[in-house]
């Protein structure tokens, strides 16, 4: 039973830089924004290290700073950001219902959801420990292959991403091991194509990641051959993982169109999704680009979306 409930004209879900992007266009137009953090304040970004590619940044940032940036951009225009997990949405009405944590229930005019996707990974605890101390293992090539420029990195995973990035990491390394569990990739066939005659991409098949080395940065990888049980060391410097993203949309399942893995559908050319006042951005509906920047930009493309919607409502 909620104990507080409160009206707002836009509420923002999720605090990344499609969530913080959409709260101060969606403040500067005097929307009055709430946003609800949710359990990663700051989104992904916060767990990467050096961020090279956002424009406006000539000589990179580190993530976490970035995104104490955008939060104070944000508060700038007096959006309210607040602590709060959305744990359940109700879509039925003219006004959109959310509930934050267990006390308390949002009657919106319009929802942004910004909620984004979470990266998978292997779950072993040297994979864990480089990757929470930013030394060598990565959940996105694009981001932060050039790291590794000239040098011998790993990627695991079969599918479009795995196959996209491998290809990405071959023009900047000297050699890319593409670890396979099974006997065939799940990527498209042109992806396939492209990732198997790029010569310095070796394709390891029937393996799994035993164990990821390095005492203080990555210096090697085990893998183990499933069918005949042999061990194999890399020695490589950069250790990537690309087996799937989950995005965070299961409060909204049953309410929004949502794809068969979860990615909410909006409208192309918009963020509208199948209900009305409600928009999506970021990473929770675009399992392609996953940049900050292309976050960014639906995020804003949310706020203008629920400016319009607003102003033919004629709610003010
Ligand atoms: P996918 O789910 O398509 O592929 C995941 C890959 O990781 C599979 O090869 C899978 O192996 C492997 N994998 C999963 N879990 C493990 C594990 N524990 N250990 C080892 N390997 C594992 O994810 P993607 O991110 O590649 O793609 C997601 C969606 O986005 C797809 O629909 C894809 O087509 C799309 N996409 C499209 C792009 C484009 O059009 N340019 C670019 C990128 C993505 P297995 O096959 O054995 O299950």
């Amino acid at each position: 039973m909620s104990q507080n409930i409160e009206h707002v004209k836009c509420l923002i879900i999720g605090s990344g830089p499609a969530g913080y992007t959409a709260a101060i266009y969606a403040a500067r137009a005097d929307l009055k924004p709430v946003m609800y953090m949710g359990h990663e304040p700051g989104g992904q970004l916060t767990t990467t290290t050096e961020v090279e590619n956002y424009p406006g940044y000539p000589t990179g940032v580190q993530g976490p700073k970035m995104m104490e940036d955008f939060k104070a951009q944000a508060e700038r225009f007096k959006t309210d950001i607040r602590y709060g997990h959305a744990t359940k949405v109700d879509f039925t009405g003219p006004v959109h219902k959310v509930f934050i944590d267990e006390n308390t229930e949002i009657h919106a005019d319009t929802v942004i959801i910004a909620t984004g996707a979470s990266a998978k990974w292997l779950g072993l605890p040297s994979e864990q420990k480089h990757r929470l101390n930013g030394s060598g293992v990565s959940a996105c090539a694009v981001c932060d292959g050039f790291f590794f420029r000239g040098q011998e990195v790993a990627i695991v995973g079969g599918g479009d991403t795995a196959a996209e990035e491998a290809t990405y990491l071959a023009k900047l390394c000297t050699k890319v091991y593409m670890i396979i569990r099974r006997d065939e990739l799940r990527a498209s066939k042109a992806m396939q194509h492209r990732a198997m005659n790029t010569p310095n991409i070796e394709i390891v098949w029937n393996s799994e990641t035993v164990e990821v080395h390095g005492d203080k940065m990555v210096d090697g990888v085990t893998v183990k051959n499933v069918k005949t049980g042999e061990l194999r060391k890399l020695t490589v410097t950069g250790f990537f993982v690309a087996i799937g993203h989950k995005p965070n949309t299961d409060i909204f399942k049953g309410w929004l169109d949502l794809d068969e893995t979860g990615y909410i559908k909006a409208t192309p050319g918009s963020s509208r999704t199948n209900i009305e006042g409600v928009f999506a951005s970021g990473d929770a509906q675009d399992k392609i680009y996953r940049q900050a920047v292309t976050a960014a930009g639906t995020g804003c493309m949310a706020a203008l979306d629920a400016e319009r919607y607003l102003a033919a409502k004629g709610i003010h």
